[in-house]
């Protein structure tokens, strides 16, 4: 049974699956797609021999929907959503859904769920979850012979427990993604690849892991699942890694021009190693859920390297977080076509 929204109280969210009333589903069959609508039933029937069970045919997109000041919902940046569900699916040789379609899908799922959208200044966002499987009979490794494109959403709070507060991060032995393999698809499996090195982590207190290069393991990559940035001491230098196994934000895209254009920084996406983090004042990771999430210290091979802001956020950190969030919530202008309205 879905939930009333009258229960919830958005104040207290937590980062947790919620079923409400309506999700949009599509199907796809003999190159087409049809069937395409909202759907009551958080339930899906597929036949046992789907590739998304086997195969890892299986693709997600993350996305957030904010009410503003004016009561009105925006979107950001969909069409980047919708690009990169489509980039995921040609790696796993998946159908696409089509950039018009997508945005409509998740504007109509936001729309049938409204009620379900934070009040402004509660800290609570709609999460967005667009997803696409590889589903109907089949057994020999291959592509599936039909699929299922949905959205689903649900209100969340955090996804770092203590919101905007530093974190401790640490790296792994284990890598998420192969230099060549998946790393710069949204694919289930790089997931299924970094639970065990992420609830390590968590068992150990940190809030999550730090991937090196899984090349040479020198080089940042990612922190947990958002993209990684430090601000350099010398010149307040925004830097950022530049790898192809690291999936490229959306966020992380966003802030690189927000932090030029409106901080007037420098940037660079390059190499972060390391053994050289002594060089940083700041650092954070960057995701839809993760928002921006300042990075108090790393620790690597048992050594604690603090950043200069450990404690509390630094202020190029802070300066950008507000910028975004301004932005996302509608009190900030917005670059040509990066907000988009629901209604
Ligand atoms: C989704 C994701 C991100 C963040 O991307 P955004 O578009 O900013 O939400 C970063 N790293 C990984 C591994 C991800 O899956």
């Amino acid at each position: 049974m879905s939930i009333d929204a009258k229960d919830i109280n958005f104040e207290e969210l937590g980062f947790g699956y919620m079923d409400l009333p309506y999700r949009w589903r599509a199907y796809w069959k003999d190159g087409q797609w049809y069937k395409e609508g909202l759907e009551e039933s958080n339930m899906i029937p597929v036949s046992e021999a789907s590739t998304a069970f086997h195969y890892g045919q299986n693709i997600f997109e993350g996305m957030k929907a904010y009410r503003g000041q004016d009561d009105q919902i925006r979107l950001f940046r969909p069409d980047e959503n919708a690009k990169r569900l489509n980039a995921s699916a040609r790696r796993l040789i998946m159908p696409e859904y089509p950039e018009e379609k997508f945005i409509e899908a998740v504007k109509e799922t936001v729309k049938a769920n409204a009620d379900f959208v934070p009040p402004y200044g509660s800290g609570a966002t709609l999460y967005i979850r667009p997803f696409m499987i590889g589903t109907g009979d089949n057994i020999g490794v291959g592509p599936a012979p039909e699929y299922i494109f949905s959205v689903f959403v649900m209100p969340v709070g955090p996804y770092f427990k203590g919101g905007f507060g530093t974190s401790k991060f640490v790296t792994s032995e284990y890598d998420r993604a192969a230099p060549h393999g998946t790393g710069a698809a949204k694919v289930a499996g790089n997931y299924g690849a970094s639970l065990k090195p992420g609830k390590d982590a968590k068992s150990e207190g940190y809030a999550d892991v730090v991937y090196l290069d899984p090349a040479t393991h020198t080089k940042i990559e990612e922190a947990g699942s958002a993209n990684f940035f430090v601000i350099e001491r010398d010149g307040h230098k925004f830097v950022t890694p530049a790898s192809p196994s690291i999936l490229p934000s959306i966020t992380k895209k966003s802030i690189l021009y927000l932090a030029e254009n409106r901080l007037g920084l420098p940037v660079e996406e390059g190499d972060i190693f390391i053994d050289d983090l002594g060089r940083y004042e700041e650092a954070g990771a960057m995701g839809t859920a993760a928002v921006i999430s300042p990075i108090g210290s790393i620790t690597h091979q048992g050594e604690e390297h603090k950043f200069d802001y450990s404690d509390q956020p630094g202020p190029l950190t802070t300066a950008l977080y507000k910028e975004l969030t301004g932005i996302q919530y509608g009190d900030k202008e917005a670059p040509e076509g990066w907000v988009v309205m629901v209604d």
